[in-house]
């Protein structure tokens, strides 16, 4: 299987993409990880990479597109994959199906409140980055981490005001993607606001 993992932050993409990694053997291609090994591995590629990056710079779309061409080169791939944070642009897809035929594009969809009560939840330790969830994952103590004993912080991006603004620019960026696949026959909706074991159990009866 072939599979593009579409979904807002907080939907979960990675949890459920790691269970599904493990169930079928698919590999996990997220842009992220492949640009950073690309810069540890100083590649002609990744050391372009690095000095776009340096300057500050967005990385542009041909680039990323020759690194995730190259990726899908590989052997491992042999019993499939998941595209994890790419294709974000209809360039970018275009560019996909002119190397590569996806079977299936999965659509992660939670309610925005939803999304906003876990990310908002989140609690990092000041001292060793330990992360706590108010919910899920209280610290034994209020604010205080249970392994340093540090004192817990919010991440600006997780303060409800910038969760919001967030998911507004997901949104924009992804709806013409949505209706991309949706024309195409490849798209397939999944409820991610239950359990991770029964989101992943959806995703695997989709196929
Ligand atoms: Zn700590």
């Amino acid at each position: 299987m072939k599979l593009i993992f579409l979904g807002p932050p907080g939907a979960g993409k990675g949890t459920i993409a790691k269970i599904i990694v493990k169930e079928k053997g698919f590999a996990h291609i997220s842009t992220g990880d492949l640009f950073r090994a690309a810069i540890k591995n100083q590649t002609e590629l990744g050391v372009k990479v690095k000095s776009i990056i340096d300057a500050g710079d967005l990385v542009p779309d041909e680039l990323t597109i020759a690194l995730v061409k190259e990726r899908l080169n590989q052997d491992d791939i042999a019993d499939g994959f998941i595209l994890d944070g790419f294709p974000r642009t209809i360039a970018q897809a275009d560019a996909l199906a002119s190397f590569c035929e996806i079977d299936s594009v999965i659509n992660f969809e939670i309610e925005d409140e939803k999304i906003i009560q876990r990310l908002s939840g989140r609690r990092l330790c000041k001292e060793c980055g330990e992360g706590f969830h108010t919910k899920f994952m209280p610290p034994k103590v209020e604010n205080v981490c249970d392994k340093c004993n540090g004192e817990l912080y919010i991440r600006k991006d997780d303060q409800p005001e910038s969760i919001k603004n967030r998911l507004v620019v997901y949104e924009k960026s992804t709806q013409p993607l949505i209706d991309y696949y949706k024309d195409k026959g490849l798209l397939v909706n999944i409820d991610a606001s239950g359990k991770p074991e029964d989101v992943s159990k959806s995703v695997l009866e989709s196929f």
